[in-house]
């Protein structure tokens, strides 16, 4: 694993200061707001354990999957393959995500969930990488961890062809790893 990786973009201290921040805002945004917290399967499953842990309130958690992408180019085609439990009407929800990208995938699970009638619905992803953006989307994260450069990344829950979602910390995959 590790030796395919070009370089250490993020480091295990990185994330856990950077997540022990947002946890302090997310925590005063949220308190008496009783929110569900929907994490976006399966790249966000180690930084979901992590933050959720900083959001010091009463909440609920939830999870869905949507499905899209291949390799290292997005299809743009979205199907969800599996939907949240809860019933999010009139319920402050906040969505995790690992990385907003082009935002394909979090524009469509933001209108998903909005046909429910949330109280309110935010984003909160670890990275954001604008330099992909898709210009037609709108859409803007509300919280971000890291706004990072336009590289493939691994690690942290971030997986590529399934791999590599176990490393510790964030880094770029050598482009022969792919190849
Ligand atoms: P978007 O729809 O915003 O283009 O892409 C979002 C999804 O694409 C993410 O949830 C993630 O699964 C995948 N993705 C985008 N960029 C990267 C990247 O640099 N590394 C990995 N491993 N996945 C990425
Ligand atoms: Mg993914």
């Amino acid at each position: 694993m590790e030796q395919n990786i070009q370089e250490v973009l993020l480091t295990e201290e990185q994330i856990r200061q950077r997540i022990a921040e947002l946890g302090e805002v997310l925590t005063e945004e949220y308190k008496d707001k009783n929110p569900v917290i929907v994490g976006v399967l399966k790249g966000v499953v180690v930084f979901y354990a992590d933050m959720i842990r900083q959001v010091k309130v009463p909440c609920q958690m939830d999870f869905m999957c949507i499905s899209s992408y291949v390799g290292t180019s997005s299809t743009g085609k979205m199907v969800v393959k599996q939907d949240i439990s809860a019933d999010i009407q009139g319920r402050h929800v906040l969505i995790l995500e690992d990385i907003f990208d082009t935002g394909n995938s979090l524009d469509f699970t933001y209108k998903h969930l909005m046909e429910r009638n949330p109280a309110s619905l935010k984003i909160c992803t670890l990275l954001d990488k604008p330099a992909r953006r898709n210009p037609n989307i709108t859409l803007k994260p509300d919280y971000v961890g890291f706004s990072i450069p336009d590289a493939f990344v691994v690690g942290y829950g971030l997986d590529y062809n399934e791999y590599y979602r176990n490393l510790p910390y964030i880094g770029i995959l050598k482009p022969e790893a792919y190849n």
